[in-house]
């Protein structure tokens, strides 16, 4: 899988390696493999999950997918402005800029236990967001998930600060 990751540097902004997982999508099988990982870390740690929250956009990818291979709801969380109706939000700094994501409020009941998901881990600004939309709901953020995370931002950390008793499991980590 980690071969397949392209570093692109200078994208979107200067400074910024920029993680490609274009080749990674377009190979089915390791998709499927990635996906009966991840499913399967959460399956026999026995933890029970109510819901599996993504985050727009590449969150979607795999958090729909999970969110089938446990059985429970999927739960977006978009970009400030993009569902109708009732919502919270959460504002963040990310790695490059500053932005403000919202869920529905209806979509998550209370006590909900929620697997969070995500692409990357880099500074924990969008996971950490996301789980305050869960926290106002009245939810539990019992873990996150994300295919990489870039362990040298420290983001691990800032989810540990924020939510102490939820698990955080990456398929890949690195260091630099
Ligand atoms: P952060 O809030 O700093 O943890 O950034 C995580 C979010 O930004 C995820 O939604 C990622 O998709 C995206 N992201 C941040 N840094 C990178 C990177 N170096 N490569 C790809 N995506 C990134």
């Amino acid at each position: 899988m980690q071969s397949l990751i392209v570093d692109v540097p200078d994208f979107p902004i200067p400074g910024i390696t920029f993680k490609d997982f274009s080749k990674v999508w377009s190979d089915a099988a390791l998709c499927k493999k990635m996906l009966v990982a991840m499913s399967d870390s959460i399956r026999l740690s026995g933890t029970t999950v109510d819901y599996v929250m993504g985050v727009e956009s590449r969150g979607f990818i795999f958090g729909m997918a999970m969110a089938m291979e446990l059985g429970v709801p999927f739960v977006p969380v978009r970009k400030k402005g993009k569902l109708p109706g009732a919502t919270v939000e959460a504002s963040f700094a990310l790695e490059y800029g500053q932005a403000t994501i919202e869920c529905q409020s209806a979509a998550i009941g209370k006590q909900g236990r929620v697997l969070i998901h995500d692409d990357v881990l880099a500074t924990g600004g969008t996971a950490a967001a996301a789980a305050s939309v869960v926290q106002k709901l009245g939810g539990e953020v019992i873990g996150y998930s994300f295919l990489m995370e870039l362990g040298f931002l420290r983001g691990g950390q800032r989810l540990s600060d924020q939510t102490p008793d939820a698990f955080i499991h990456s398929l890949i980590s690195i260091d630099s």
